[in-house]
């Protein structure tokens, strides 16, 4: 963040400074450079350039297939005077993507150098959807992002209920965090593990993200609503994911994304999902078969497992269930 000499050793002009992408729609990005500030730059025409081994881009969205929210880049004053232009995209670290790295076709980013998807829900109001949770986190695993849960709203239903309800969760191995924004509980757990890292931010509206955001850092929903209507006000109607820079002192990033719902947008292969559910790992390379989708074989050790009760039951009918989903829609 303060290595603002370094920039230059990228091989760009002398001016060039590091930053990160907030948001943009179609032409114009909002980057927050190193000092904090936020300047608006456009991609430099070469960085527009496909590369050859790619099909050609059926979107005519402009740069977005190129460049996404999250990216760390270098931009330097154009020529022009008084805007900014991207002249470099530094490699990334991770991605949330809608097609798996390598997969041909021009990946669909969402965002990129993401570090966890946290997903939010609420211990009631709205009822939580076991279904929708296990979409997300299929979408974390296929991405090989690291996942958490937020159960706000326990005030509503009392911790006990709230725990027992997302048992399997944690025995799957992702950490639970329980919240009320009401009662100020679980908070200090929420930001310790947001700062200094970008977290993608996904879960049905009215569970209590923003409130849950605005009680960890008072003031930050005025700093919403100022990004949120700047990148609105572009051109296109369905605006990308967003980041917003967090105020901890180690810094870090959310990222309020709208497109994480539809599993069938995903370019998932229904061969691999097991492998997105982890407490199925340690039983599937046990069944018979080497290629035992879980389903009608004999002999498979994932089916014995949710049978003895080890896989909780649930879990594997969403398993069954997502990957009736993606069979039907692989091509
Ligand atoms: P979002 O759509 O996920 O951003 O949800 P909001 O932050 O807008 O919250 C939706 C509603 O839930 C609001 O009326 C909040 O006051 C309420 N709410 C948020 N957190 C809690 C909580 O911990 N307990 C209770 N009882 N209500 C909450
Ligand atoms: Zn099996």
């Amino acid at each position: 963040m303060t290595d603002t000499g370094a920039a230059n050793t990228h091989g760009s002009g002398s001016h060039s400074r590091r930053g990160v992408v907030l948001g943009g729609t179609g032409g114009s990005w909002r980057v927050r450079v190193d000092d904090s500030s936020l300047v608006e730059a456009t991609l430099r025409g070469r960085l527009k350039r496909e590369p050859s081994n790619e099909a050609p881009r059926r979107d005519s969205d402009g740069d977005r297939l190129k460049l996404a929210v999250g990216d760390e880049v270098l931009v330097e004053p154009d020529a022009r005077g008084g805007t900014w232009a991207i002249c470099e995209i530094l490699p990334r670290r991770s991605r949330l993507a809608r097609r798996a790295p390598g997969g041909g076709y021009g990946e669909r980013i969402v965002a990129a150098n993401v570090d966890q998807v946290v997903i939010v829900f609420a211990a009631a109001k709205p009822e939580p959807h076991p279904r929708m949770l296990d979409r997300f986190l299929v979408i974390a695993e296929a991405n090989e992002l690291a996942a958490r849960i937020i159960v706000n709203k326990v005030d509503l239903v009392g911790e006990p209920s709230a725990h027992e309800r997302f048992t399997p969760y944690e025995r799957a191995g992702y950490p639970v965090h329980f919240t009320s924004t009401k009662r100020g509980d679980g908070l200090d757990g929420v930001r310790a593990m947001l700062g200094g890292r970008v977290s993608v931010f996904a879960g049905p509206s009215g569970v209590g993200k923003s409130s849950l955001l605005n009680a960890i850092f008072p003031g930050l929903s005025l700093r919403v609503g100022e990004i949120s209507e700047s990148v609105n006000k572009g051109r296109h109607t369905t605006v990308g994911a967003l980041m917003i820079p967090l105020p901890d002192e180690n810094g870090g990033y959310v990222v309020d994304t709208p497109g994480l719902r539809e599993i069938g947008m995903w370019a998932l292969s229904a061969e691999h999902l097991d492998v997105c559910f982890p407490e199925l790992r340690p039983y599937m390379t046990q069944c018979r078969f080497a290629d035992c989708t879980h389903t009608v074989e004999p002999g498979c050790a994932v089916k014995d497992a949710v049978d003895r009760g080890d896989i909780d039951a649930a879990r594997f009918q969403s398993y069954l269930k997502l990957r009736d989903e993606l069979g039907q829609a692989e091509f």
